[in-house]
């Protein structure tokens, strides 16, 4: 029988700092720019030039530490992490090894209603390398350096996480700590958010770990777990056919969707990592802390809370509202106009989760649940008018009046209605009188449809009711 395997993974973040310019120089970090033209000499790594810390990447880092209840060290020392490479003119990375800015912390995770903590190991702060270019072009490959020396951070997380979906999860939550700290625009397609996926598996019961395989190139959310879960499936293949694991790095090819060899894996020592002699040690007082501590915003932990507490809405939909903190700016907005919680919760979560940029205000949107509460429209026109207000950009009310979607409710118009429906189908009509009452739903359908959807349900139904009930 095939033995019974438990994954063990851990992952790297390497997440670009939202400052202004780079790490050690004072060129731009914006993205798109034309190849190049964001460089120096520093950046370019010219003999004799000096690195100069930018102070704000210390703090956006001090802030994620804190953010993450990691232990920030007295004492940051940088070290140059040597190896060669056409995208790194230097040839040598600026990062930290030994003294990293902060180490022992953790990110409360929570996959399938359970909570779980996964422990961070260190958090580092590093120079990015520059990319290489190789599409379009023949015979050549290009280097554009404007990335280089662009402020990155690395996350590196205990082996704690054992399936892809608390990958995802664990990656989920950084990502939008990062986002609430306002220190990463989170952003994976354009690289600011990237993760190295570590993966190893054992024999269930079994307390060493496997030897791991190292997954790059991981830009989605879906792809990470995608490869893990690929990544698993492969090395228990491998180990039931009596193979061993090599320790490699392997890239997750979005194509095949497979994971392929890249490189052997090295190690530190392969780096000849040394203490950088061009920066002193940066000395981080308990005075500074507290400093960067008063600066941190609300988490998403404690707003989801807070929203419960607040607002009176479930636990989920506040963990739901809280994982973006622009839904949940939108969803206060919108509570301050028009208190109706659940209502605009609701509506957020079944309509605009998945929207990149949300299409209306919360002035439209709570003028629509306004006019809903007050019988002017009903629930199902609601959906209309929403997908309305979506593509014209008008307010619920002028949408209502324009197609005439007002809802009716005065007994004349309704009863109207029924007599018809019922004069269509005497038969139902017979039907239900001879006690088939389940013909009751299909009167309601029909005189709807008939209503346009218009039709108030309440008074509908307490008017079908009666009519059927009345012999005429
Ligand atoms: P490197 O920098 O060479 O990749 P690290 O020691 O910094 O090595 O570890 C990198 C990551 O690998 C960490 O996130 C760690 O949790 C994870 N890791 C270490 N051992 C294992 C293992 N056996 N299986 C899965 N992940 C592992
Ligand atoms: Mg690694
Ligand atoms: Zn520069």
């Amino acid at each position: 029988m095939a033995t019974k395997y438990e994954a063990v993974i851990g992952l790297e973040v390497h997440a670009q700092m939202l400052t202004r310019s780079k790490i050690f120089c004072g060129c731009s970090t914006s993205f798109g720019s034309q190849p190049n033209s964001q460089t120096c000499p520093v950046c370019l790594g010219m003999p004799g030039v000096l690195p100069v810390l930018n102070k704000k990447v210390v703090e956006f880092a001090m802030k994620t530490a804190l953010a993450t209840h990691c232990t920030i060290g007295p004492l940051n020392q940088f070290a140059r992490k040597n190896y060669f490479y056409p995208d790194l003119p230097k040839g040598y990375q600026i990062s930290q090894f030994e003294l990293p800015l902060a180490e022992r912390g953790r990110i409360e995770i929570e996959v399938n209603g359970e909570g779980k903590k996964i422990r961070i190991t260190r958090i580092h702060l590093e120079e990015d390398a520059g990319k290489n270019i190789h599409e379009g072009i023949e015979d050549a490959s290009y280097v554009d350096l404007n990335r280089t020396g662009v402020p990155l951070m690395e996350i590196v997380s205990e082996p704690d996480i054992r399936s892809s979906e608390e990958a995802a999860a664990y990656l989920k939550k950084l990502r939008n700590i990062l986002v609430y700290l306002e220190v990463c625009d989170g952003n994976l397609e354009e690289g600011s958010f990237r993760c190295d996926a570590n993966v190893s598996i054992r024999p269930a019961g079994q307390a060493a770990f496997g030897t791991r395989t190292e997954l790059k190139n991981i830009n989605s959310f879906r792809f990470v777990q995608k490869a893990i879960d690929f990544e698993i499936k492969r090395q228990e293949q491998v180990l039931e056919e009596g193979g061993r694991i090599i320790q490699e790095t392997r890239l997750w090819d979005t194509q095949k969707q497979v994971t392929v060899p890249m490189r052997s894996k090295e190690s530190a020592h392969d780096y000849r990592y040394f203490p950088e002699p061009d920066l002193v040690p940066v000395k981080i007082s308990s005075e500074w802390i507290e400093e960067i501590r008063k600066t941190l915003p609300e988490l998403p932990e404690a707003k989801k809370e807070r929203f419960v507490l607040e607002y009176d809405i479930p636990p989920y939909d506040a963990s739901v509202l809280t994982q973006s903190k622009k839904i949940a700016n939108f969803f206060e907005a919108c509570v301050s106009l028009y208190h109706q919680p659940k209502a605009i919760s609701n509506w957020i979560m079944g309509d605009l989760l998945n929207e990149e940029e949300i299409p209306l205000s919360p002035e439209q949107l709570t003028g629509m649940i306004e006019l809903i509460d007050k019988g002017v429209i009903s629930g199902k026109i609601a959906k209309t008018v929403f997908e309305e207000m979506l593509k014209t950009k008008k307010d619920a009310r002028a949408i209502v009046e324009e197609k005439g979607l007002l809802q009716i409710s005065d007994d004349e118009s309704i009863l109207s209605l029924i007599d018809r429906v019922m004069k269509e189908s005497p038969e139902n009509v017979e039907q239900y009188r001879k006690g088939k009452e389940k013909l009751f739903g299909f009167f309601v359908g029909q005189v709807m449809k008939v209503s346009g959807g218009k039709a108030n349900p309440v008074k509908l139904n307490e008017l079908l009711f009666k009519k059927l009930k009345t012999p005429s």
